[in-house]
């Protein structure tokens, strides 16, 4: 057991522990403003736009070195360049047809399909 303090805090010892506080508080603020955004999927008409599962889209791009990188679509196999090494796995031709997301491969409303599904799917 570490013997308690005594001596009360000073004013510039409650300011910083105050100020603490605040940091946490907008902190949790700004998660759950997040979660809010994720839970609703308030910006799907600009994630559908760019061919992104909620998951891809909500979480931010991921790491990306610079420099254009080619790469493939594992469908149909069609040869791109992208703009840095976060290359797409889905070119936005089958992630249109299929509603796939380009960056993860899953569907677009992250639900998994059976291949009865695939056959009624192709609608464009
Ligand atoms: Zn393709
Ligand atoms: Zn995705």
């Amino acid at each position: 057991m570490t013997p308690k303090r005594t001596k009360a805090l000073t004013t510039k010892e409650w300011n910083r522990i105050n100020a603490a506080s605040a940091y946490s508080q907008e902190r949790v603020a700004g998660k759950l403003s997040e979660a809010l955004v994720l839970a609703t999927d308030a910006r799907k008409e600009q994630r559908l736009a760019i061919h992104l599962c909620p998951c891809c889209y909500y979480q931010g791009a991921s790491f990306a070195g610079q420099g254009f990188t080619e790469w493939k679509c594992i469908l149909c196999e069609t040869k791109g360049m992208y703009p840095n090494t976060a290359v797409p796995l889905i070119c936005d031709t089958c992630s249109d047809s299929f509603d796939l997301c380009r960056s993860c491969g899953g569907t677009l409303d992250m639900t998994r399909k059976t291949s009865y599904d695939k056959r009624v799917k192709r609608t464009k």
